[in-house]
């Protein structure tokens, strides 16, 4: 069995019981980031062998890992933070697991745009989530403008790197909309910032914006 395990967002207190059962009793689990996922495990006493499952090693090791599971051995699949499949290579491992018609089970936790949309207050009965905008102003520009015509709660991931540049360009294709900017989610540091894609452009802008951020419009 294929365990796609979601594991906490930023507080080490957010993993569920049945998580740390099923990492305890993995043959293996697989993380993107074998020192990092340690840090997890060593809190809940957990010493299953880790093997790391990234970006760059997505398609030998998956065909690896895929072979273990033909074979019976259990395989628990984290990610850095959150659910695995969104958004990081843990997609690629669950859709080859589903052809090779092994069985997958998902352990439910934290996923970052879900908590971000909850907290935000804005309808969640109907919205789009856009991952991660592009990295140049112009097309970034234009995928804005296309999801603007949608017309739904619109929520993107956003690193620390370019929060400030995709708020200004949030703020020419939207201009005078109330959004919610939501950073370090379940951290120490954790901020939801509500207002004018300009005005909060302008309060993180009086230091170096640090963190994680989830945008919600
Ligand atoms: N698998 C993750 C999930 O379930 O949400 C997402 C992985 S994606 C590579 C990483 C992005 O998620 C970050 O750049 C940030 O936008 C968002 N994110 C992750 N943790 C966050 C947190 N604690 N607070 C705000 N955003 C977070």
């Amino acid at each position: 069995m294929l365990y796609i395990v979601a594991t906490p967002i930023g507080n080490l207190k957010d993993l569920s019981l049945r998580a740390v059962e099923v990492l305890k009793s993995a043959d293996l689990i697989a993380c993107e980031d074998t020192r990092h996922t340690q840090i997890l495990l060593t809190h809940y006493g957990i010493s299953t062998p880790t093997t790391s499952f990234f970006q760059h090693n997505r398609f030998t090791k998956g065909e690896y890992l895929v072979n273990l599971l033909k074979l019976g051995k259990n395989i628990a699949l984290v990610s850095d933070a959150g659910t695995p499949g969104i958004l990081d290579p843990g997609y690629n491992l669950i859709n080859l697991a589903i052809k090779n018609n092994l069985e997958v089970s998902f352990i439910p936790g934290a996923t970052a745009f879900v908590h971000a949309l909850v907290l935000s207050g804005k309808p969640a009965h109907e919205f789009y989530f856009a991952g991660f905008l592009p990295n140049r102003s112009g097309a970034r520009r234009n995928q804005l403008e296309r999801l603007k015509k949608i017309g739904c709660t619109l929520v993107f991931y956003e690193s620390c790197h370019r929060i400030l540049a995709s708020l200004r360009d949030i703020d020419t294709v939207f201009g005078q909309r109330e959004i919610v900017v939501a950073r370090e989610l379940t951290k120490k540091f954790e901020e939801i910032l509500r207002g004018s894609p300009d005005s909060i452009q302008q309060r993180l802008s009086r230091g170096r914006p640090r963190g994680e951020f989830v945008i919600v419009i």
